[in-house]
C-alpha cells in the first residue's frame, strides 16, 4: 500500500509540475497488485429506502471506499419528481450527470437544473437535496467521500412544497 501511495502521488505531481515527473518516477516502489475488475452483470441494484428517498430512485453501487479509496461511487437513477430528503455529506459529495434533466437545492432556497455533462460539487456539511425535474428523469453518478467511515447524514423529508418552490428558483435563475 505504502509503495502504491507513493506512485499516486508522483503520478499527480507530476501531471501538476509537467515534465517533472521522471524525476520522481524513480522514487517510487513499483506493486505487482492486480488490477480489479468488477463485471457489469454482478452489480446488484438496489432501490432507494424509505427514509432517504421520495418516489422511485434505483441505486447501483460502483465503488466501495476501501483502503486506499476513501470514497464510495454510485448511480443513482431517480424517476420524474422523485428525491432525496434533506442530507448533509460529511466530507463533501461530487456529482456527474449522466442523462436527463436533475434539480439541485440547497436549504438556503437556491436551486439549479442540472443536465448531462454538468458536474455539481457539494461541500461538507452543506444540507441540500438532488432531485429529478418534474417532467424528466435524472442519473448522476455520486462519488461521496467517507469521514470516520461515514458518508451521509440522512435529514428530513423535502416536502412538496420544498420541491416545488426549488423549481421555481431554479426556472428563474
Ligand atoms: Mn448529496
Amino acid at each position: 500500500m505504502k509503495g502504491l501511495t507513493k506512485i499516486v502521488a508522483a503520478v499527480a505531481f507530476g501531471g501538476m509540475v509537467a515534465g517533472m515527473g521522471s524525476a520522481f518516477a524513480a522514487d517510487a516502489e513499483l506493486s505487482n497488485a492486480p488490477q480489479i475488475i468488477t463485471r457489469a452483470e454482478t452489480v446488484k441494484s438496489v432501490f432507494g429506502a424509505e427514509g432517504q428517498f421520495t418516489g422511485h430512485v434505483r441505486i447501483d453501487p460502483m465503488f466501495n471506499a476501501n483502503e486506499y479509496s476513501h470514497y464510495t461511487v454510485g448511480m443513482v437513477t431517480f424517476d420524474p419528481k422523485a428525491r432525496t430528503y434533506w442530507h448533509t455529506h460529511p466530507s463533501g459529495q461530487r456529482l456527474i450527470v449522466l442523462h436527463g434533466h436533475g434539480l439541485v437545492g440547497t436549504i438556503d432556497g437556491k436551486a439549479s437544473f442540472v443536465a448531462a455533462g454538468d458536474t455539481v460539487e457539494c461541500p461538507p456539511n452543506v444540507k441540500h437535496f438532488h432531485a429529478a425535474a418534474p417532467d424528466a428523469g435524472f442519473v448522476h453518478y455520486a462519488i461521496t467521500n467517507n469521514k470516520d467511515g461515514k458518508s451521509v447524514t440522512w435529514l428530513e423529508e423535502v416536502s412538496d412544497e420544498q420541491y416545488n418552490n426549488a423549481v421555481k428558483a431554479a426556472t428563474a435563475e
